[in-house]
Parts: structure tokens; sequence; C-alpha cells
């Protein structure tokens, strides 16, 4: 008995340090009960420098520093914010305006080969897989909630312009929380929305329990568990135009603190993704001020979040940007000659009187493009009392809304000695902060965020992708029924299964499916990829067909 116990021990032991082995990443904690994801987009590490120098103390995010990322997508060694979204979401690195589907093909070194019947595959997210563990799930961005970086987390298709149908997809995932702009994407044209469908995606919203939220003071008095607050037609404000041109929006820390204040009352814990979006629109513009004013008030979220995850100890979190942008520099040719004798004041006294974003400065104008107007508020708003006739002339002929920051951040930053190689992506690796139980360390991809995420949390990403997203065809055929699309309403698309006398109704993009007379809410969405011309339905549709109809 003795000498069976002691054998039995060694096997134990062995299985032990074997597992120890094929066990990739050491010291793997109990799955944390919430991951929170926090993502500037299109921030290098010279983005967060300035904005250091400019707060003039250490950042939130100092404090968390853990590694670096790699960003490169499945095309390109410089990413595009959709493919950059579906690798932090599903683990997948993909191609250029895809969201949350597999690439046709790849190019860059090491991306994987994608086999013929999975180009355009729909592919789960962490967020997804967060909700079928019965876990709540929110999303914040500061653009529009339609925008590519939630749109990964939240949305399935290979164009990441098409906000109404990503609008759709995001109403039927019945995500708990989702805060930021893009209301107009909810509503038809009649209410003041741009959706020609004329679906009221608000009404379905409110049909399933959820409460819509418009403003700042209905967002901090909101104290239930399921909110859609949707503040702006298209994105908020930047950070340091809120107050003057939006005091009815939310900070990114005010959303974040609520969202989590909402989600953290299901026991079994929650998944949060927040995006300071406009940080990549800045500095697309090559702004510096616009990059200042966003990234402070990502580190005011970072913190709201930090500080919770600090008191709960089993929160997880994770901070990153997608992509550079702009190419940023502190030090501009025209001030390379005396780079080291630089003056702090030079570079950081131009910024520190910068009141407004450029995007802010084009609201203070008004319709008011006189010289003497854009004088006296360029002096009154920014301290500059120099403007040359050219950029005069600039300003009165300057794009209005978010492309008057393209003509006024480029003459602030000249005056900041601060240089910009251009105004598209960049593709340097970029910081990676992290907190809390299996917090990662060293250079890891961006594909690592969402497995990192899923095993943290306690659930298989591949696994998830066989309960969510079926080949339709494939899967009614083999049961000897029919599955055919019916376009006759183009704008509202439906899968029709048959067998014999029996019919159902599948709409695309809806988690709904209607058998006769009764319906049922899918645990995930129905998918058309136009691409491939296939339709991916969850697996709990095939299973209730099967009970009904066999
Ligand atoms: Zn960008």
């Amino acid at each position: 008995m003795k000498k069976i116990y002691k054998h039995s021990a060694i096997v134990f032991l062995l299985i032990a340090f074997s597992v120890c082995l094929l066990t990739p990443m050491q010291g793997w904690a109990a799955p944390a009960k919430n991951v929170i994801l926090l993502m500037t987009d299109g921030t290098s590490s010279t983005h967060i420098t300035l904005t250091r120098w400019y707060k003039g103390s250490p950042l939130a995010l100092d404090d968390i520093l853990v590694g670096g990322l790699r960003t490169y997508s499945a095309e390109s060694i410089i990413t595009d914010s959709a493919p950059a979204a579906t690798a932090f979401a599903t683990g997948h690195k993909t191609n250029s305006k895809f969201i949350g589907i597999l690439p046709e093909k790849t190019t860059v070194p090491g991306v994987p080969a994608i086999p013929a019947a999975d180009q355009f595959k729909p592919v789960a997210s962490v967020l997804e897989g967060a909700k079928l563990l019965g876990k709540s799930v929110g999303l914040i961005a500061t653009s529009q909630v339609q925008h590519a970086s939630p749109a990964g987390f939240s949305s399935h298709t290979p164009f990441r312009d098409q906000y109404t149908l990503i609008a759709k997809q995001q109403v039927y995932e019945n995500i708990d929380v989702v805060f930021g702009g893009g209301k107009q994407y909810l509503l038809p044209k009649a209410l003041g929305g741009i959706r020609t469908d004329e679906t009221n995606l608000l009404s379905v919203l409110k049909d399933r329990g959820f409460s819509l939220l418009e403003s700042r003071d209905e967002l901090l008095a909101f104290n239930g568990r399921k909110a859609w607050g949707l503040f702006a037609p298209e994105a908020l404000q930047f950070d340091f135009d809120r107050k003057d041109h939006a005091p009815r929006e939310p900070s990114l820390a005010e959303m974040t603190g609520k969202a989590i204040e909402t989600l953290s009352k299901n026991e079994k814990g929650f998944f949060l993704f927040v995006e300071a979006s406009k940080v990549d629109w800045a500095a697309h513009a090559n702004d510096p001020i616009g990059v200042i004013s966003d990234l402070l008030a990502y580190d005011k979220a970072v913190q709201v979040a930090l500080d919770f995850a600090k008191k709960d100890g089993q929160t997880l979190i994770m901070a990153f940007a997608d992509h550079g942008t702009g190419g940023m520099a502190i030090g501009s040719k025209e001030f390379y000659k005396i780079y080291d004798k630089l003056p702090y004041e030079t570079v950081l006294g131009p910024l520190k009187n910068a009141l407004y974003t450029g995007e802010g400065m084009d609201k203070v104008l008004g319709e008011d493009r006189s010289e003497f107007n854009i004088r006296v508020q360029m002096m009154q708003n920014y301290s500059i009392d120099d403007l040359t006739a050219a950029e005069i002339t600039a300003i009165q002929k300057a794009p209005r809304k978010r492309a008057f920051a393209t003509v006024i951040g480029p003459m602030l930053s000249k005056r900041a000695a601060i240089g910009w190689i251009y105004t598209g992506h960049t593709g340097e690796d970029l910081f990676l902060y992290a907190f809390g139980p299996n917090k990662p360390s060293g250079l890891i991809q961006n594909t690592d965020i969402a497995k990192i995420t899923a095993r943290s949390l306690g659930f298989d990403l591949a696994e998830t992708d066989h309960k969510l997203f079926v080949d339709a065809a494939t899967a009614f055929t083999s049961l000897g029924a029919t599955a055919r699309l019916d376009n006759s309403d183009n704008l509202n698309p439906v899968l029709i299964v048959e067998k014999g006398l029996h019919r159902a109704l599948l709409p695309i993009d809806t988690n709904v499916l209607s058998v006769g007379k009764n319906s049922y809410m899918l645990p995930g969405i129905v998918v058309q990829i136009p691409k491939s011309g296939k339709v991916f339905v969850p697996q709990k549709a095939v299973d209730l067909l099967k009970e009904a109809w066999w």
C-alpha cells in the first residue's frame, strides 16, 4: 500500500513538472474576476513623454509600465485601427478595415496563412466570450462607439466604415453598458439620425430594458444595471474643449467610473473596454494640444480603473495603444542646431498657452474669419501674436470642424519645437501597462492581449468561436434542412431555414430566432459576410431548431 502511494506521488510530481514545462506563462494565477482594457488610439512613447512634461508630475500610467507591444497587422508592418482592434479583441491578426473577421491573405512574415475555408470567417471577441460566461460587459469610446476600436470587440464586418451596420450588431449583442458618441447611427432620418432602414435602434434598446442616458448629469445619477449613454450624434469633444463647448458630455474618467460601478454589480464579474479615441485624430492633424488634452483625460480614466482594481484585488488591467500616429518628435528640424540647449519653456510655454485644441478653435472662431477676429482669438486663446500673412490666409481657407486642427496644429507645433513625420500611422513598438492578477510583462504581441484576457477570465477563444459562429449552410443542410438568404428588403436581409412545412427566420445582424409564434434571444448575433457570401449563426440556433423539428 505504502509502495503504491509512493509510486503515485512520483507520477504526480512528473505530471506536475511536465505541465509546468508546457505552460508558456509562468506564475499564472487563478482566473481574474474582472478584466479592464484601456486603449489610447494612435499613441507612441513620445506622445506620452510630452504629456508627462505638460502635466509636470508622473502619470498614473507610469506606475504600471510592464513592457512593450508589437503592433503589425497580417498585411502591413503599420497597422490600421480595425485589424489592431481585431487583434486585441479576438487574438487574430487580420487585414485593414477588417473588424472581427479573419484575413483573406497574410503577407507579413510570421503571420500564419489562413486556410481557404476560414478566410473572412468571423472570430469571437473577448467581450463575447465574457458574456457567455455570464459576466457583464461594457464598451466606452470618446469617438462614435461604432468606430474601429470599440467595433472590434462588438461586431463582425470586413468594412470598418459601415457604422449603421455596426450599430445594429452592437445593439443586438446585448452589451450591458455602452458610453460614448454616435447616437445618429441608431436613429432613422425622420428622428434626426442617418439610418436609411427606418429602424429605431434606441427603441429596441428600450424594449430590452436598457436605460438611455443623454447627458453627464443623467450618467452620474444612473443607478441601474444596463445602460446606453450616447452623448453626441458623432464623436464627443476633446476634453480641453468639453467644458465650454459641450458641458453636457461626461469625461472619460466619469464614464469609466460609472461603467465600473454598474458592471461590478454582477457577482460573476465583468469585462470592460475603454478607449481614448481622439488622441489618434489629433495626431493625424499634427495637433499636439489635442494629443495632450485626451491623453490627460485617458490617464485620469486609468487612475479610476486602478483605484478600483487595487481595492478589489481580482481585477486585471491592461493599458496600451494600437499604433503610433504622426511620428511625433520632441524637437524639430527648425530647432535642430540647438537641440541640446532647447529650453523647457520653449517647448512647454506655447503648449500651456493653448486653451483649446485645434478642433476647439474652429468653434471659438465661429463664422467670423476676418483677419481681425483671427488675430484677436489666436492672441487670447493661444497667446500667438506673430501670425504671418500666409498663416492668416491658411486659417481663412481651412476646412471646418475636425479638419480645422490640420491647420492650427502645425502652427502650434512649429512654435513649440514639436516635429512630425507625416499625418499617417507609424509601425514602432509601444508601451505596455498592466496591473493585477496574471499581468503580462516583457515584449508581447497585440494578439496576446486577447489571449491573456480570455485565459485570465477562464475561457477558451477557439471554443467560443465554435459556440458563436457556425456556417449556417453546412449546419442546416447536414440536418436535411435548407438555408437561404431573403434579400427582398435589402436593408434588412433575413436567413430563412426550412424543413418540410417548418420555417424559421434569423434576421441578419440580430440575435433573434423566430420559429412560428416563438421568438428566442440567441447568445450571439447572426452575421452575413459579403466577401464570402456565407452566413454564420450561433450553435444555439442549430440546437433550438433540432429540438423543435427533429
Ligand atoms: Zn488613425
